[in-house]
């Protein structure tokens, strides 16, 4: 079969994606149930419908775009919300891919054995109350006191962003019960990274998806005068804090290559011209694609930080925020992709993802595969997230091959 997608209509259909949300102060500010995503997903509805599937929300604002019967479907997708100043391709590349894989193999007919369903999952991006809400509703992983008490974005409770709009904490809770049974999952996503345009390699398949340890910590020592105390009778955090983050990155780059660590949010106290720095909190996230690596560096990293706060004379403290352990896909589908790729004449490469999606949650539930396409200069998260449209059509006829195979 020599399907292939649609790449003008794709575009038009992302561009068309992106008139929701935009910023004055730049790029796409369209978190989940603001008042630009309730637009978005109105527009959603009519491209779904237009495409010939049927269209659904459960409770927790997850929406479906069913091709088929009944039986067990192959799910395809990503989010439609970005976080504040984001760009047009994060999360939006993977659903309109999977509008445009689907609306393509109805066009083409007859349909495959199995039913194909597109899902956009809800707040990917954690703008509400923490990561993945809409695929750890799906999933029923979320507990009902982050949902009740976290803070949004918005500055108020998830109750009360959701007033008017159909969905309610309860709603979201109870979204999973009306799940049905998945055969697969696949999700296209912006790499989020510089790998595969380093590489020119226009397709990755994605193997594993990192785990990470998320710290806030403090070095506390003494805030004193700086032109009176002598150097050796400091209490400096601020010091400390440097040498540790210069410490622990040499320690990665060294022992656990491939590994990241990122010492990302610092704040100096009192943070004054002349006055020797009494206390920094910073923050500390180290990721791995083992669970045993990162394991290990989280134990070193905090007896580094220990030492060093001893031969400097000040006092380390540390908690843990967020805790996710790495998880490997499907090598199935893994497989399936790699052999899809030489029939399409598409260079690929086999990657771990260092950044978080919801391929991870749904592959608690099913078989999950996913595709990374190039970004420009690795950049996300950003008004200037770019890609080259060739290879978003490459990874979508990788996608619509993919999905063929799993749908039989
Ligand atoms: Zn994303």
């Amino acid at each position: 079969m020599d399907m292939k997608i649609d790449i003008k209509r794709l575009r038009a259909n992302i561009e068309g994606l992106a008139q929701f949300g935009r910023d004055p102060r730049g790029g796409i500010s369209r978190p989940s149930f603001s008042q630009a995503d309730i637009e978005a997903q109105a527009w959603l509805k009519d491209r779904i419908l237009e495409a010939g599937l049927s269209h659904r929300r459960d409770g927790a604002g997850n929406t479906f775009g069913r091709l088929g019967g009944e039986g067990r479907a192959v799910l395809v997708g990503s989010h439609i919300d970005t976080v504040l100043n984001g760009g047009p391709f994060d999360g939006a590349a993977g659903v309109m891919a999977a509008l445009e894989c689907l609306g393509r193999i109805k066009e083409a007919g007859p349909l495959p054995a199995k039913p194909l369903e597109l899902v956009s999952f809800t707040d990917e991006e954690g703008n509400l109350v923490g990561d993945f809400l809409g695929s750890r509703a799906f999933a029923g992983l979320l507990n009902r006191e982050e949902v009740e008490k976290g803070i949004t974005c918005f500055g108020r409770p998830l109750g009360e962003v959701l007033a008017g709009t159909g969905f309610s904490p309860e709603t979201i809770l109870s979204a999973h019960r009306e799940r049905p049974e998945y055969e697969a999952y696949l999700e296209l996503h912006i790499e989020q990274g510089a790998t595969l345009e380093t590489e020119d390699i226009p397709v990755g398949i994605v193997e594993r998806i990192a785990g990470k340890v998320y710290r806030q910590c403090s070095f506390v020592g003494k805030a004193q005068h700086g032109g009176t105390t002598p150097l050796e009778l400091r209490q400096d955090a601020f010091l400390a804090t440097a040498d540790f983050a210069i410490k622990a990155t040499q320690l990665v780059a060294t022992k656990h290559y491939g590994s990241m660590i990122t010492v990302g949010k610092v704040a100096v106290q009192p943070g004054s011209f002349s006055v020797v720095p009494g206390r920094v909190d910073f923050t500390l996230d180290l990721r791995s694609a083992s669970a045993e690596t990162l394991e290990e560096l989280d134990r070193e990293t905090q007896a580094l930080a220990t030492d060093i706060a001893h031969t400097r004379g000040v006092a380390f403290f540390s908690r843990t925020i967020d805790r996710t352990v790495p998880v490997a896909l499907s090598s199935r589908i893994v497989g399936i992709m790699e052999e899809e790729c030489r029939r399409l004449s598409y260079p690929s490469l086999r990657m771990t993802s260092g950044a978080g999606h919801d391929a991870q949650i749904v592959s608690g539930l099913t078989e999950a595969g996913m595709i990374f396409i190039p970004c420009q200069d690795g950049i996300s998260h950003a008004p200037d997230e770019m890609i080259n449209w060739e290879d978003l059509e490459k990874g979508a006829n990788l996608l619509l091959r993919a999905l063929l195979r799993l749908a039989g």
